[in-house]
């Protein structure tokens, strides 16, 4: 799959095209007058119920409001999330908007619809899946590759996971709401998309791993493939000024990221888009992390995460001639000592028993380990090459996210250097998804990566 002809990518049409839950996407000028016939086409409904925080109220909602009461569509409610404290995508905002929904007259033909950023988008996404509701998407900033994904990143019982719930039916985008976006938001859709190079090498290395023996790890999908990882640094490049508000990239990026949900709606995971860094990024919500008491973005969080995995890469890799080997005296960890660590770990965390859960799920056997240590280890020079070939090095990756005003240290999230680092232990311990963070770990080297990493005068600095 790493070898593809140009012709062999899809565009945004083909995927919407071989979309199976959404029908239909808008982006251009004026895009939002269409809001009533895609009602029309798409739904059966008598109402609709619009779901917006203060900012995006102002960006798109009073418009798409208008729109709606020109066209005689009734509004059965509106709920406003306050612009600050920043909106999270917490369950207990999903009851919120299900309660709402429910009490209304005939909630079974009221189509929801959210009109935001990423959060907004997944608390509706699951409410009205779980009310057996179909809703409209109405995207302000191109900050997240949720839109048109399957699935809600919420954080439940503390442990940030992705929800199932189908992508919405429709959805509208007006390039120049996306454009007057803050440009906080365009730099975090930059950072999120960037995240593919690393879920696209996590997908190579549980392709390895999968059948010998490795739990959640899919062998790679080609089509699915080719809808995120051939066409991804021709996009990175054509977003690079969408923080800076110009209206090329914005759409661009906006693409790329509705191109990479899509692949996410083919899959019905979000394996194809998501992978060590993504993990980085699920420890860093679960502590809730923030600056002055506003919180980080998704986006920002996956941005320093890819900086720490493309590091952890290029370690792993660093010698052509084979993987780094454990210590000596390395004894692999047995389930109960594993799981004191875990435990450990995750102490006083809301998460904690989920995690631990997970971790001890993923915990192979020595049969299956020595499977694929020697599947590595005789395979290597090709693996390599493969990674490599897909990774950005890390010095290029630096300067591109620094070209789209991403943030590039770990004193941005409010950690220090040695606590981005220590992060890629509880990283892997968290989801039950193979990447190079679990095999690291089955191959006793995690240590000695993250001990190079910490020592070097390149790498998170
Ligand atoms: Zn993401």
């Amino acid at each position: 799959m790493d070898n593809y002809d140009k012709a062999s990518i899809p565009s945004l049409a083909d995927c919407l095209k071989a979309a199976d839950e959404t029908k239909e996407l808008l982006i251009n000028r004026g895009c939002y007058g269409e809001i009533p016939r895609l009602l029309k086409r798409f739904y059966q409904f008598d109402g609709v119920y619009l779901v917006a925080d203060e900012n995006t109220r102002e960006a798109a909602g009073k418009q798409v409001r208008e729109i709606l009461e020109g066209a005689g569509i009734p509004i059965r409610g509106e709920l406003c999330f306050p612009a600050r404290p920043r909106l999270h995508a917490e369950y207990f905002n999903i009851t919120a908007i299900k309660e709402q929904l429910s009490a209304l007259p005939n909630p079974a033909e009221t189509v929801p619809i959210a009109i935001g950023g990423g959060t907004v988008n997944d608390l509706v996404k699951r409410a009205a899946a779980e009310l057996k509701r179909s809703y409209l998407c109405i995207p302000t900033a191109s900050s997240v590759d949720g839109y048109t994904a399957y699935g809600a990143a919420i954080l439940y019982d503390g442990y940030k996971q992705t929800m199932p719930c189908p992508a919405p039916l429709a959805l509208a985008a007006e390039p120049e709401v996306l454009a007057k976006a803050p440009p906080y938001l365009s730099s975090s859709g930059f950072g999120d998309l960037a995240s593919k190079i690393i879920a696209g090498c996590d997908w190579i290395i549980s392709d390895l791993a999968g059948p010998l023996g490795a739990p959640v790890a899919e062998r790679i999908n080609t089509k699915v493939w080719n809808m995120t990882q051939p066409g991804l640094l021709d996009y990175l490049e054509r977003s690079i000024d969408a923080a800076r508000g110009d209206s090329d990239a914005v759409i661009a990026l906006f693409e790329a990221l509705a191109i990479t949900g899509f692949s996410m709606q083919a899959f019905k995971s979000s394996r194809p888009v998501s992978g060590s860094e993504h993990l980085f990024s699920h420890v860093w919500e679960m502590d809730d992390l923030s600056i002055d008491g506003v919180p980080i973005t998704h986006g920002h969080k996956v941005t320093i995460g890819t900086l720490a995995a493309t590091a952890y890469y290029e370690l792993f890799f660093a010698d052509p001639s084979g993987p780094p080997s454990p210590p000596r005296d390395y004894i692999r960890p047995s389930p109960s000592q594993r799981m004191l660590t875990v435990s450990s770990a995750f102490k006083g965390s809301r998460g904690h028993d989920l995690v631990v859960k997970t971790a001890l799920e993923k915990y192979m056997d020595e049969a299956a380990v020595k499977r694929i240590r020697e599947a590595v280890t005789d395979n290597y020079r090709e693996l390599r090459e493969r990674v490599l070939a897909r990774l950005l090095p890390y010095g290029k990756l630096k300067e591109m996210l620094g070209k789209a005003l991403c943030p590039l240290r770990p004193e941005t999230l409010g950690l220090s250097r040695q606590e981005a680092i220590a992060t890629a232990r509880r990283a892997q311990m968290m989801r039950n998804k193979y990447c190079l963070l679990d095999l690291s770990w089955d191959l006793g080297v995690m240590e000695g990566i993250l001990s190079r990493m910490e020592k070097s005068e390149e790498y998170l600095w």
